[in-house]
């Protein structure tokens, strides 16, 4: 390898996506000289593959999320990209994006704080000192670049650069060690959302969530709300397997709104029993996920009533993964703890959505509605025993019930605006990421328009 450059900063941020990206534009904002690193030709992670966000309300109604979060849905709709928060009695609220415009607007944010970032680059290495992480190795166009930052974020989903780190983690989910399937997202145009639900009307059978919790989701529902996630169909993707015709291990279709008249995201793909931080698994996991797509199609076209026309728009540039490494942090946020006072106490972002386990190796969705939004405590950010380093995003230390809640993409952005703002805060002090004061921290946040 011919070149090698170096680079120093007050923050590096590895990963771009709802994790990664708030945590460097808020670094950046509080005047710190910040690199995010992105392997991507985009930023967005998995907010750029179609779907919408979930955590913006809270079962009831009310705002769940403000800050950086809340700007991002602003500067969406200025474009066109966002269509305003939803409310659902299954999701407790959806908002649909355009996984374009978030492109530019990521781009458009970082460029005015003045975040430097380098796409196409991959991690490669991290180098350790005395128990800190004191460089990131990473790869791009037959160029290593060595970033030497003052402190850390991992905000690569899977948690790559605590892994290289050292950090202690378990795979999957508490006593078993099963993930979250895998979905290749896809996006479809020439479709008749009225005749479809028209049918979905005609045979109630269909509609796939019957527990109390769904009241209300039906098609008057559907109808009236621009932004929905559809889930259903399960009679007739039963009788698509009878006859061979549907191998997905899904039991339901789901359909997602976008911003764009006329174009819905597909989320019913569903790739089980790999973990995605292997590259060999999440290679096979691509491939299959491309062959269901074909599949897919083709049951839309021959079963699904007005997607018999319906034209196969785009596919998500990367695979769709739901869960991998958990690292353990200075706190372990748990079911049984969701609530404590402790946990309010030291909240610095909040989930207002679901427990949603969908299975790892059969083909449903576990869903348990929470009812308020909890907090999400600053120790769960910070590895156990590593200096110089945060988790951000669905890297974050919490069990299985509580990850099922605060992965989704809503949560993972105010948990990155957390871990920008306490990253800033800790170079300024010249403190340990684990000294930051909490209180302080919460107030910055406030201060922000971030609610907890
Ligand atoms: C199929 C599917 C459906 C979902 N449905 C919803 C939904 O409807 N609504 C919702 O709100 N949430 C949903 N979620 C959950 C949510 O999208 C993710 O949990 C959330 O995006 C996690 O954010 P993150 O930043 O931690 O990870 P990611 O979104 O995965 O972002 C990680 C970023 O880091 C980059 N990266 C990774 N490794 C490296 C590396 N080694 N070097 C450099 N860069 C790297 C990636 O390219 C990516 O940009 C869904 C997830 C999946 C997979």
């Amino acid at each position: 390898m011919k070149k090698v450059q170096t680079k120093t900063c007050d923050v590096a941020v590895i990963g771009g996506g709802p994790g990664g990206l708030p945590a460097a534009i808020r670094a950046a904002r509080m005047g710190k000289k910040t690199i995010l690193v992105e392997r991507n030709s985009f930023l967005g992670g998995t907010a750029a593959s179609g779907l919408g966000i979930l955590g913006y309300l809270d079962r009831q109604g009310r705002k769940a999320l403000g800050g950086i979060a809340q700007e991002l849905i602003d500067r969406l709709t200025g474009y066109g990209g966002a269509i305003g928060h939803y409310p659902c009695p299954v999701h407790n609220s959806i908002t649909p994006i355009s996984p374009d415009w978030f492109k530019i607007v990521a781009v458009e944010m970082c460029r005015e704080a003045g975040v430097e970032v380098l796409f196409n680059s991959e991690l490669l290495d991290a180098t350790i000192e005395n128990g800190r992480v004191v460089c990131a190795e990473v790869y791009g166009k037959c160029t290593r670049t060595l970033i030497e930052a003052k402190v850390y974020i991992d905000g690569t989903g899977d948690g790559d650069l605590a892994y290289m780190a050292g950090a202690r983690y378990m795979s999957g989910q508490d006593g078993t060690g099963i993930m979250q399937p895998c979905t290749l997202m896809f996006t479809v145009t020439n479709y008749n959302l009225e005749k479809f639900l028209d049918f979905a009307e005609q045979s109630p059978e269909n509609f796939g969530i019957k527990e109390d919790y769904a009241k209300g989701y039906d098609p008057t529902f559907f109808r009236a709300s621009r932004g929905h996630c559809f889930i259903g169909m399960d009679e007739l993707i039963k009788k698509a397997k009878a006859k061979g015709d549907f191998h997905v291990p899904r039991n339901q279709f789901i359909h997602i709104t976008t911003p764009a008249d006329g174009m819905l995201a597909i989320n019913t793909s569903r790739i089980i029993e790999i973990d995605a931080s292997d590259p060999y698994q999440l290679s096979k996991g691509l491939e299959e996920g491309y062959l269901q797509v074909r599949e897919l199609m083709a049951f839309m076209n021959k079963y699904l009533p007005g997607f018999e026309q319906a034209q196969l728009a785009g596919i998500s540039p990367t695979l769709g993964v739901r869960e991998t490494r958990h690292f353990v942090g200075v706190k372990r946020l748990t079911h049984e703890t969701m609530y404590a006072p402790e946990t309010k106490r030291e909240a610095v972002a909040q989930s207002a959505y679901n427990i949603d386990i969908h299975s790892g190796v059969k083909d449903h969705i576990d869903l348990t509605p929470v009812a308020e939004p909890f907090g999400i405590p600053y120790g769960c950010l910070v590895p156990e025993s590593l200096n110089g380093l945060l988790l951000s995003g669905r890297t974050i230390s919490v069990d299985t019930q509580v990850f099922a809640s605060a992965r989704v993409m809503g949560p993972c952005i105010a948990v990155g605006e957390a871990a920008g703002t306490a990253a800033a805060m800790s170079v300024d002090k010249g403190i340990e990421l684990r000294d930051v004061d909490v209180d302080a921290l919460r107030a910055t946040l406030r201060e922000n328009g971030n609610l907890f």
